[in-house]
């Protein structure tokens, strides 16, 4: 029987599509997070207080044999690593004998002799200091798996099942995040998150397909119900028809490859370029046959650092990530500290605001000979390796004088090539001005959109307003690409926007000439662009820029561009 459309729809959930790829299965929930018990839960005078502590040893094996178990089944080494670690901690002793004394001797309830046992240790290990003191978040992880098993609750957090499953939730900690098995995990929805946050750069890094931002979705997608994701165009349908499944499916199966030429369907040439933060990403955008980088984020190199790294030092992690790319552009960011990349030896650590603070391109005014030395290592490094064609871009830049002094703070070390990101609305609006000086401009979407919507980009409940198809936004964006044209300089887009195959053919639309995004996302984004000739990119970007909301530019674009559905993306 025909499916009919109110029914459908009422089946379907949208969000935002941060991670492109197409996955069903069932859903699983997070387990709902362990409250304190009662400080009232004791014991009756006739209870049998030596079964009672009984208990706790034989939750606390279980909670161990559990930890040890998924351990052995994790495939990647961080999880494995992270689960053998907390597995051998249960093993401690301390924990158990202290919560069973307080059931002999306190007469508490065994959930509550646990949680206060678990307040006890926490309290040694910090005045223990240093390692010690790191560990008390595994003691509270610890404590939760075992008063769950004591009142016969799941296990807090990720599910522990065996079937490979499409995580629901209203929004992922980055600790819980970060310890997702990509062999289990076909699909994340969240609720919250943003396009920018923990969750979709996570689910981005792992090549787990994800929507985030689908209001609604814990409530429509119940735990045990079969889920059809797309994490390209943030589209999820609940119990959907066997059809609909293979007929996706299908789509998911076609390996896609790019070939090193970005073009529109009619041979409209765009660079399609990587964003790197290491050698490891490096190794991948090559291997992916990147045009090359389109964002360096040296800061990844020094966010462990507390001391500024030396030029040499520098010489050589520069060095190494252009020796990649032999005869290809390869556009490096100077350090971008603060907010959410601090650098203990560049920001403050005081500031109220730090989003509004002393961040990016200002620091240089705190420390301009780190600036310095950082533009002569880059200068070093360019020289040994002239193959590369080595472009240099500021991040945060918000006047036309920032972008001047930087330009000529560049052309002091021999570095010609000298633009700045676009991430401030400020900079968006001048962009003519700035781009008399700059020989180019990035967009820096994440952020630009962060600042057009005074939406903290990290912050999972605001992420509606932090989604760059935000008509606002893209008027920056168009704002950006005239002052491009005007100056006949070349403008590109290195925010996760360019990594969405339909937002990329918009911004091509708008004017950009290149789009960088993570590796992952290139192939997809280049049969996207393939697919549209480019008057349509054209139209397209017209109707997303008259839109009223973020809802109804992603959904008349989507409309208007059958080709990406008949790609499956
Ligand atoms: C951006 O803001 O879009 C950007 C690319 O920079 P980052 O994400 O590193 O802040
Ligand atoms: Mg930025």
């Amino acid at each position: 029987m025909p499916v009919l459309a109110d029914e459908a729809a009422a089946r379907t959930v949208t969000g935002i599509g941060v991670c492109a790829g197409i996955a069903a299965g069932r859903v699983f929930h997070l387990t709902e997070p362990i409250t304190e018990p009662s400080p009232g839960l004791r014991l009756g005078p006739r209870a049998d207080h030596r079964a009672e502590a009984d208990r706790i040893e034989t939750a606390s094996d279980r909670v161990q044999a559990a930890l040890v178990a998924a351990a052995e089944r994790a495939t990647g080494q961080h999880t494995k690593e992270m689960l053998e670690a907390t597995a051998a901690m249960s093993a401690d002793p301390m924990l158990v004998s202290d919560a069973q004394r307080r059931v002999t001797e306190e007469h508490l309830v065994a959930e509550r002799a646990v949680w206060e046992a678990a307040e006890s240790v926490k309290k040694q290990f910090q005045q223990l200091g240093g390692y010690f003191a790191e560990r008390t978040s595994d003691i509270n992880d610890i404590r939760d798996r075992v008063i769950a098993e004591l009142s016969g609750r799941l296990a807090p957090g990720l599910p522990m099942v065996d079937e490979p499953y499409v995580l629901v939730a209203p929004d992922l900690a980055p600790s819980i995040a970060a310890t997702l098995d990509e062999n289990l995990v076909l699909a994340i929805v969240t609720d919250g998150a943003g396009p920018t946050s923990h969750t979709a750069i996570i689910a981005n890094a792992k090549g787990i397909p994800a929507v985030v931002a689908a209001l609604g979705a814990t409530e429509q997608l119940r735990p045990g119900v079969t889920a059809l994701v797309n994490g390209s165009s943030g589209v999820v349908v609940a119990s959907p028809s066997d059809e609909q499944v293979a007929s996706a499916l299908k789509h998911a199966q076609v390996v896609r490859t790019f070939d090193g030429h970005g073009h529109t369907k009619d041979g409209h040439a765009i660079a399609i370029l990587a964003n790197v933060g290491d050698t490891a990403s490096a190794r991948e955008a090559a291997a992916a046959n990147a045009e090359g980088v389109g964002l360096f984020r040296t800061e990844f190199c020094f966010l462990d650092r507390t001391e500024s790294p030396t030029v040499n030092e520098q010489v050589e992690q520069y060095g190494e990530l252009f020796a990649q790319f032999p005869d290809k552009k390869v556009v490096i960011r100077t350090l971008d500290s603060g907010a959410d990349k601090p650098l203990p030896f560049l920001t403050f650590d005081n500031e109220e605001n730090p989003a509004l603070g002393v961040r990016g391109y200002r620091t240089a005014g705190r420390a301009p000979e780190l600036l310095d030395e950082q533009l002569e290592a880059i200068a070093q490094a360019a020289s040994a390796h002239p193959s590369t064609d080595v472009w240099v871009m500021a991040p945060m830049v918000s006047t036309v004088d920032e972008a001047e002094a930087f330009v000529e703070s560049c052309s002091r070390h021999g570095l010609n090539t000298a633009g700045v990101m676009i991430e401030v609305p400020s900079a968006a609006l001048l962009s003519s001005h700035i781009l008399a000086s700059a020989r180019f401009a990035s967009i820096g979407t994440n952020d630009l959109t962060q600042y057009a919507m005074a939406a903290d980009r990290l912050m999972g409940p605001l992420a509606q307003y932090n989604d760059p198809w935000q008509p606002a936004v893209l008027q920056l964006i168009d704002a950006a690409c005239k002052g491009g044209k005007l100056n006949d300089r070349p403008v590109g887009v290195c925010g996760e926007a360019a990594a969405n195959p339909a937002l990329a053919i918009v911004l091509v639309g708008l004017g950009v000439s290149t789009v960088s995004m993570s590796p992952r996302a290139i192939p997809d984004v280049a049969a996207a662009l393939a697919a549209v000739e480019y008057k349509k990119c054209l139209e397209v970007a017209r109707t997303a820029l008259q839109a009223r909301n973020a809802r109804e530019a992603r959904r008349a674009v989507r409309a208007a561009l059958p080709e990406l559905a008949a790609l499956g993306l």
